[in-house]
């Protein structure tokens, strides 16, 4: 027995960690990017840059901070449980764009991971599959297993979801398949006609979820938006984020919008107040801050522009990504001493020069990193450290 699982309370010792349930015991817990404060206590540095987590760089926008503002003389109650103002706000956000729905589809999450959880939790029961692609986002895996359930995995095509081969690896005891559209970490997306197809292809009563965390960033029509497809598939459950655009990351709020009745069912394993007041006033208030979403999806274009050129005159590798962020290969395409170090090493020495990116090992893409469209200074910071960590080396 290891001897950091013991649990001492007087002579009684028990090993706590084989008490939890077997599925459990076998997860491997979520990596977020890292931290700036961290990096900072860790190695002195300041002006740091964290290109990590597919943040908005722009920050908060003014009208979430005048929201939240005038929201603290509240904060001594709890917050609406029902969350009503903002799933009005969604209504009408959505109305503008002529796509309607009821209140009654919609689940507020503690960011969509929470949303993501809530779906398992209701539908999955430990004798159920769940399916979801190779390189997929990490939180599918962790549901899965936090419920016992089987995961499987498909091989993915090209970096991205092989939905042909995602539908032909159903079985009955299939419930629920997790995709991300554009995906996190490869940033690539499958077409609208592809995800139809599929949706014709999977039976009724076997749940699939469209994880939209960066639809916002998407502006072709040659891409599924999930929300126009609800009234055709009552089985699709559309998840979608303020992390990402809207720039309310640090917040935590997503939210699900699904036929009422898998609505009505994600709320009832809901907790009652999983969405906080500054969460539901700041979200409330971002959906009528048109100027700044435009501002940041117009940012992000040019960025990934930047990077890609950048890391082009690096000769070095990309996969085509749709969404905020690109995933790297760290080995020039001309090197000779290709193996010679990891993506870890590259991670590690950009952290030494205060650029914090993402390392990919644990998504099995070891010879990876991702990289988040930062402001065009941040970019151009990331490429010159980059530069001059890749030289070192070859
Ligand atoms: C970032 C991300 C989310 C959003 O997570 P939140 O809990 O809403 O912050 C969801 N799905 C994917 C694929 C993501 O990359």
């Amino acid at each position: 027995m290891n001897d950091s699982k013991l649990g001492n309370v007087g002579n009684n010792a028990c090993d706590y960690f084989s008490l939890a349930q077997p599925s459990v015991q076998a997860l491997h817990p979520y990596l977020p990017g890292k931290p700036i404060e961290e990096l900072q206590r860790e190695l002195g540095l300041s002006n740091i840059i964290k290109l990590a987590s597919n943040e908005n760089p722009l920050g908060l926008s003014e009208k979430v901070i005048q929201a939240i503002q005038s929201a603290l003389k509240e904060g001594a109650r709890y917050p609406d449980g029902n969350g009503y103002v903002l799933k009005q706000a969604l209504l009408d956000f959505y109305a503008r764009k002529n796509q309607v729905f009821d209140l009654n589809q919609l689940t507020l999450g503690n960011g969509s991971n929470d949303v993501l959880e809530l779906i398992a939790r209701a539908f999955v029961g430990s004798s159920d599959e769940v399916i979801f692609s190779e390189y997929a986002f990490a939180v599918y895996s962790i549901v899965t297993q936090a419920v016992g359930a089987k995961a499987v995995e498909v091989p993915a095509k090209d970096w991205g979801h092989d939905l042909v081969a995602i539908s032909q690896s159903l079985t009955s005891k299939t419930k629920l398949i997790f995709l991300a559209n554009p995906n996190n970490p490869t940033g690539t997306a499958f077409s609208n006609s592809d995800f139809i197809s599929f949706m014709d292809a999977v039976p009724s009563n076997v749940l699939v979820v469209l994880d939209e965390a960066y639809g916002e960033y998407i502006k072709e029509d040659t891409f599924p938006d999930g929300l126009s497809l609800l009234a055709n598939y009552p089985n699709l459950i559309i998840s979608r984020t303020f992390s990402k655009a809207w720039g309310l990351a640090s917040m935590r709020v997503g939210y699900a919008i699904s036929s009422p009745v898998i609505a009505d069912l994600l709320n009832r394993v809901r907790q009652p107040f999983n969405v906080n007041l500054f969460a539901l006033v700041g979200a409330a208030a971002v959906l009528n801050d048109s100027d700044y979403l435009e501002k940041g999806v117009g940012l992000n274009s040019k960025g990934l522009k930047q990077l890609e050129d950048g890391l082009g005159a690096l000769g070095l590798s990309f996969i085509p990504s749709k969404g905020n962020f690109i995933a790297f290969n760290v080995y020039p395409e001309s090197a000779n001493n290709k193996k010679a170090y990891t993506g870890m090493d590259i991670y590690q020495l950009l952290l030494q020069e205060g650029v914090i990116v993402r390392p990919l090992v644990n998504y099995k893409m070891p010879d990876f990193l991702r990289v988040s469209i930062g402001l065009p200074e941040e970019n151009q910071r990331f490429l010159s450290s980059l530069e001059s960590v890749i030289k070192s080396l070859n």
